[in-house]
């Protein structure tokens, strides 16, 4: 599977995006097709297909989307009203691009289990 996707382009400038959060490692941006009010994408820089290709070498990376997320959450003013963080992992499930990304969904009720 090649390392190559939208979010390739949008990480080196060739695509635009609405950027929320930025750091060396990790680019936050609004999802083209909101599924909440708040629905803001969190992605390594480094090409990784999903977690199920993250390697041993990627725990400081993974750990470093986490506390990403936790500030994008905090930036779009969803720390008292909660937010819920999704990485579907693998077409089966609905992942349709192919570089990990952590989706942060907020401003509205959600039910469990997701569909
Ligand atoms: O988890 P999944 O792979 O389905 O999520 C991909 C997400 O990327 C979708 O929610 C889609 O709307 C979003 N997307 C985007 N900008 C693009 C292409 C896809 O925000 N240019």
């Amino acid at each position: 599977m090649s390392d190559e996707t939208i979010f390739s382009k949008i990480i080196r400038g060739e695509l635009p995006c609405d950027k929320v959060y930025e750091t060396d490692e990790v680019l936050a941006f609004r999802d083209i097709n909101p599924a909440a009010p708040v629905h803001v994408l969190v992605i390594p820089k480094k090409p990784i297909v999903n977690v199920g290709h993250a390697e041993e070498d990627d725990a400081l990376l993974l750990g470093k989307l986490m506390l990403a997320a936790k500030e994008v959450a905090r930036l779009e003013g969803l720390e008292e009203s909660g937010f819920r963080l999704v990485v579907n992992n693998g077409a089966e499930v609905g992942q349709t691009v192919f570089h990990l990304h952590v989706h942060v969904l907020g401003g509205r009720d959600f039910s469990w289990p997701p569909g």
